[in-house]
């Protein structure tokens, strides 16, 4: 089947002409596509007399799927991360002339547009630094947080910063914990950025719901581990199934009018993805459309930390 490939005929017949190693590349032509790079190697086998046989090949194939799959993704990223600071940028631009010409002798236009300007020029620090936070993490994902730190007095701490939002939103926010102090090996900035990022959500995109539930608690893991959980549930519209496994994807949004609407990045739950990882952790999402909408962060309770 292989050898039915272009490529890989043509390798063969440059080995075989050249007497020596060829190289290409060729993909399945199937979904999902596979890449995969073939070596023709000539190997010199004498016979029992010492003759030369007619020339053997040696085919060695390697599976390039998952190198393309992250070139992909790179070539992707920065396509998006592009896009998403052109648009406010282009905004800019667009105010600025408006400013310098036609409006330049209107003070009520110029308030207005300012106020614009400012808006965007806000958005575009945001992103710059979701997309430095998030290669900072990525740089350290490998290297375990060992602070102890408890959960409690960050999520306490998130939700009195958000209050004005929540406010802002007719939103109320209930903090339910147990007793003993959660306590987990952390960093305790970014556990803070994850439950902002969540609580942030479930205040904008849940705001109709009127009510956002954070709930602590311990459990076990599937290895029996013991672990913290910090569910934040809002009473939104919800998200549909289709969208869930996508949305920590860097960029991912539902609706993308209603992200930019909210002063949203699309990466939020990205970082949240990350520092999970980084912290041994999970996130978890359950939804139902008409049902609000679930975000459970768990973090395993080491052995040093519990005691
Ligand atoms: P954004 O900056 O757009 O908020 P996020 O990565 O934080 O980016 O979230 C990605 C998308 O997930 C959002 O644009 C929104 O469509 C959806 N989403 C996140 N949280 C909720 C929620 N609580 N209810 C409904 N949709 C949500």
């Amino acid at each position: 089947l292989a050898l039915r490939i272009p490529e890989v005929l043509e390798a063969v017949r440059r080995a075989t002409v050249g007497g020596k190693a060829e190289r290409a590349e060729f993909s399945e032509r199937l979904a999902p596509e596979r890449w995969f790079e073939v070596t023709a190697a000539p190997v010199p086998i004498r016979g029992a007399r010492g003759q030369h046989l007619s020339p053997w090949l040696l085919l060695s194939f390697r599976d390039l799927t998952p190198i393309r799959r992250v070139e992909e993704m790179r070539v992707d990223f920065v396509a998006n991360a592009s896009h998403e600071l052109r648009t406010p940028l282009a905004a800019l631009s667009g105010f600025i002339e408006t400013l310098k010409g036609p409006a330049r002798n209107d003070t009520a236009a110029r308030e207005r547009f300012l106020d614009i300007m400012e808006a965007q020029a806000k958005r575009m620090a945001r992103l710059i630094d979701d997309l430095l936070s998030l290669s900072r993490i990525e740089l350290a994902a490998h290297v375990r947080p060992e602070t102890p730190v408890e959960l409690l007095s960050i999520v306490r701490q998130v939700a009195d910063a958000l209050q004005m939002l929540a406010r802002d939103r007719g939103v109320a926010i209930n903090v339910t914990a147990p007793k003993e102090p959660l306590v987990v090996s952390g960093d305790r900035d970014e556990l803070t950025r994850v439950f902002e990022n969540l609580i942030e959500n479930a205040l904008k995109y849940g705001a109709s719901g009127k009510r956002v539930d954070i709930t602590l608690s311990r459990g076990f893991t599937v290895g029996g581990g013991e672990e913290a959980l910090v569910a934040v549930r809002d009473y939104g519209p919800g998200i549909s199934a289709e969208h869930l496994p996508r949305l920590t994807e860097r960029f991912y949004r539902v609706d993308v009018a209603e992200s930019r609407e909210q002063g949203g990045t699309g990466l939020g739950l990205a970082l949240v993805k990350h520092i999970m990882n980084r912290h041994r952790g999970r996130l978890t999402i359950e939804s139902r459309p008409g049902e609000g909408a679930t975000f459970t962060v768990r973090l395993p309770i080491a052995a040093s930390a519990a005691r």
